[in-house]
């Protein structure tokens, strides 16, 4: 008799003598997370690297950290990165991972041509994506979360009226219809964030199937 457990990702075998093989599978859950700026992105991805035992990637950090004048100069201008660079740097950053404890990609895809290159990528190296978080959020929340965030944090980005303003027109023009591409492919895990961190996290690891951690003390 032979089964494929769909939560643990185990395959069991078990024979006449009752003996039991266990083989990993290779993949972990690969979850994206889209939201306006300031929807809590980066504070879910914490909470489930830290609980769940994901890695995480975020793009936006990624480029915060590179030496590359002209990228740093769109993210403080509020554009996002031209689709071909940021599809460049994000293949050649999937092609160090592994994938084995699961994957959150904070920040990526954030246009309707990344979600489609996403999926060729990951199914080029033999894993998919399982779900896209959106934690749904009104501007006006998420703008107070924002002017918060840039008295403490120190990111540029955070502190200008024309920047911010900006952000939220690229998340409307270019990242809303990705919304709509993982509803229809049923991938979509529609999240209320207007709440405190710790209640979204409990709301997506509940949708996710995972179970929800706490930090060590
Ligand atoms: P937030 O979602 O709070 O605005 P991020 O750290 O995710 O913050 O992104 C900061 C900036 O980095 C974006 O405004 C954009 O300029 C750039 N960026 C991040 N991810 C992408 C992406 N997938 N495509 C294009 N630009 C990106």
């Amino acid at each position: 008799m032979c089964c494929i457990t769909k939560n643990t990702g185990y395959v069991f075998s078990s024979f006449l003598n009752e003996r039991v093989i266990q083989i990993p599978d290779k993949q972990g859950k690969i979850i994206v997370l889209l939201g306006p700026p300031g929807a809590g992105k980066g504070t879910l991805a914490e909470k489930l690297v830290k609980r769940n035992g994901f890695q995480h990637l975020s793009t936006g950090e990624m480029i915060r950290k590179s030496d590359d004048k002209e990228l740093k100069d769109l993210i403080s201008k509020g554009d996002l990165v031209p689709d071909k660079i940021m599809i460049k740097l994000l293949k050649e950053k999937l092609g160090t991972m592994d994938f084995e404890k699961g994957l959150i990609l904070d920040g990526f895809p954030r246009t309707l041509d990344q979600a489609h290159k996403l999926d060729s990528i990951l199914g080029k190296m033999g894993v998919g994506l399982s779900s896209a978080v959106y934690l749904n959020i009104s501007s006006d929340t998420a703008k107070d979360r924002l002017a918060k965030r840039a008295e403490e944090q120190d990111r540029e980005d955070d502190k200008d009226a024309e920047t911010i303003k900006q952000r939220f027109k690229e998340f409307r023009e270019k990242t809303v219809p990705i919304i709509d591409f993982y509803k229809r492919s049923r991938k979509l895990k529609d999240i209320k964030s207007g709440v405190p961190a710790e209640e979204v996290y409990t709301r997506v690891v509940k949708s996710l199937g995972l179970k929800a951690g706490k930090d060590e003390e």
